[in-house]
């Protein structure tokens, strides 16, 4: 069992055109093909030494991709550190420390290793239970690191039944690496809530494990409440609305089957199935209706997908963002609660503030902040890598 790829020889050189010694000292793991000098031709994958533009010293070691923008992700940056199967097992080992950390049994789904922000770059591993999803973030970190051998390593450290590789979007499909696919979806806890999780034909990794904190937010505030959750999916925000006693909760998602998941984990819980209300809808249709007909909920969640795929994209998402924000708004009963979320990664906090002061004024209604929410402890990210912090949860009394 091996955790890195191993490849014959030393490791290449690469030489910065730029001088970025002082970001990636400081921890940015990112350097792109415009800051080298040359791309020498390799497989994906392969080990890398950097060294600076000045005098040609070495400040870190990663893998390379020569065919990737993301030409090289660093690995390590302290003198002498290599990349061998002993640095790659104490990285996996100190990943698993944290969420040993952060977690007791009310919690069996947690992001296990998050990238960069484990420095593992590129890799990827949700637990659900007795249950782990590996992805590999492109080419390069699947030439690096050995899927097979870490999925040997995460069964054994965590007694699991399986791992599941997730393929990548639209190009190939997922396997298992570990163990028999599951027949059913499996369950896990979080924060004491049970959810049930199709590792294989969920979004992402399957479940959205990012918005924990934030849903546990919404249960402190969701006693007696008339909760409408748009952008639901399986029901997250609307099973711990119920768990804190919401008197109502409709969930608002355009996939039919993720709203079966949502009224399957509903159930899951012990609420009572009147209770919840699933709509297979536009959110933007479903506002507009709602809205004509006068209805009004205490408190709304607004979590869509991200709206900006690239930096190109951002003044659409922003404008989206607006929209979304100013129709939810207005179905907010006065001195109700708005919580609206955006896991762009380049749409910035300020920049999304922006965008709920701009929908909340273009709703012709006012808004005090009530908390700023974001990413939890598992999905931790470098400080010197702002890109990495994606989620913003903002929660506003809307007058
Ligand atoms: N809040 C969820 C995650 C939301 S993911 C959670 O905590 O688990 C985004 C969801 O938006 C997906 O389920 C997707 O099906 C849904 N979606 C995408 N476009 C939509 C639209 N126009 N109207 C309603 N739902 C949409």
């Amino acid at each position: 069992m091996t955790l890195l790829q191993s490849r014959p020889g030393p490791p290449l050189q690469l030489r910065l055109a730029r001088d970025l010694t002082r970001a990636i000292k400081r921890g940015h793991p990112w350097v792109y093909t415009k800051a080298l000098r040359q791309l020498p031709p390799a497989m994906p994958g392969a080990q890398a030494v950097l060294l600076d533009n000045k005098k040609g010293r070495e400040i870190g070691r990663g893998f390379y991709d020569p065919h990737s923008p993301l030409a090289l992700r660093i690995c390590a940056t302290e003198p002498g550190e290599t990349l061998n199967e002993h640095w790659a097992q104490k990285r996996l080992e100190r990943a698993l420390a944290l969420r040993r950390m952060l977690f007791d049994g009310r919690t069996t789904g947690f992001r296990l290793f998050n990238g960069e922000g484990d420095g593992l770059p590129g890799l990827i591993a949700d637990v659900y239970g007795d249950v782990a999803v590996l992805q590999l973030d492109g080419a390069g970190p699947a030439g690096f690191w050995d899927a097979t051998g870490i999925a040997g390593w995460l069964a054994q450290a965590l007694a699991l039944r399986c791992v599941y590789e997730r393929g990548e979007r639209g190009r190939s499909e997922g396997k298992s690496l570990v163990g028999d696919i599951p027949a059913a979806p499996v369950v896990f806890l979080e924060n004491g809530v049970r959810f049930a999780v199709d590792i294989v034909r969920g979004q992402k990794t399957g479940f959205f494990l990012d918005q924990r904190d934030n849903r546990q937010k919404i249960r402190e505030l969701a006693a007696g409440r008339r909760v409408l959750n748009l952008f639901g999916y399986t029901g997250g925000f609307s099973v711990y609305a119920g768990l804190g006693g919401a008197s109502q909760v409709t969930t608002v998602d355009i996939a039919a089957p993720a709203l079966a998941a949502a009224q399957a984990n509903w159930e899951l819980n012990g609420l009572p199935s009147t209770g919840h209300e699933i709509v297979a809808a536009d959110a933007f249709e479903f506002l507009a209706g709602a809205a004509a007909s006068q209805r009004l909920w205490d408190l709304v969640v607004v979590d869509p997908p991200s709206f900006a795929s690239s930096k190109a994209a951002v003044p659409k998402a922003i404008a989206a963002y607006q929209k979304l924000i100013a129709a939810a708004a207005a179905v907010t009963r006065p001195d109700g609660l708005l919580a609206a979320a955006s896991c762009s990664s380049h749409v910035g906090l300020e920049a999304f503030l922006n965008a709920c002061e701009e929908g909340i004024s273009l709703a012709r209604r006012r808004a005090t902040v009530l908390h700023l929410g974001g990413q939890p402890a598992d999905h931790p990210t470098p400080l010197a890598l702002p890109e990495f912090r994606y989620l913003k949860f903002v929660l506003m009394r809307v007058e």
